[in-house]
């Protein structure tokens, strides 16, 4: 990878990744499953697409969550990094909230709102 690369990680620094900078596909994820799978309300997510990424230090531990989707998780840790779509093989998304700067990264779209807890805002 040339030039800067954006980077992000787990909690306990066991697993680091990298990508390079572009306009990337961003969505908070309101569904059921990120919410059990997080533990927080929902999950902010960026689409990079999978010859761009690349793990740094580590590799997580896969999970599959369901018949359309695989999520990876630092078996360290826990923190949810990454998760697979069957329906978009040539993508992988990353949760914005593992990255070194996520306040660079504003989520675009909401999906899945009609699972969205009636607490959240927006
Ligand atoms: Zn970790
Ligand atoms: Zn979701």
């Amino acid at each position: 990878m040339v030039g800067k690369v954006i980077q992000g990680g787990c909690f306990c620094g066991s697993i680091r990744y990298g990508f390079g900078p572009d306009n990337y596909y961003t969505s908070n994820c309101h569904c059921s499953m990120c919410r059990r799978i997080s533990g927080a309300a929902y999950v902010s997510w960026m689409a990079i697409p999978l010859e761009r990424f690349t793990y740094i230090e580590g590799e997580p531990k896969k999970l599959i969550s369901s018949s359309e989707g695989t999520r990876y998780f630092c078996q360290e840790c826990g923190t949810p990094l990454v998760c697979m779509l069957k329906e978009y093989p040539d993508y992988i998304y990353i949760t914005i909230g593992s990255l070194d700067k996520p306040q660079d990264f504003e989520p675009k779209t909401d999906i899945y709102i009609e699972d969205k807890l009636p607490w959240v805002e927006k």
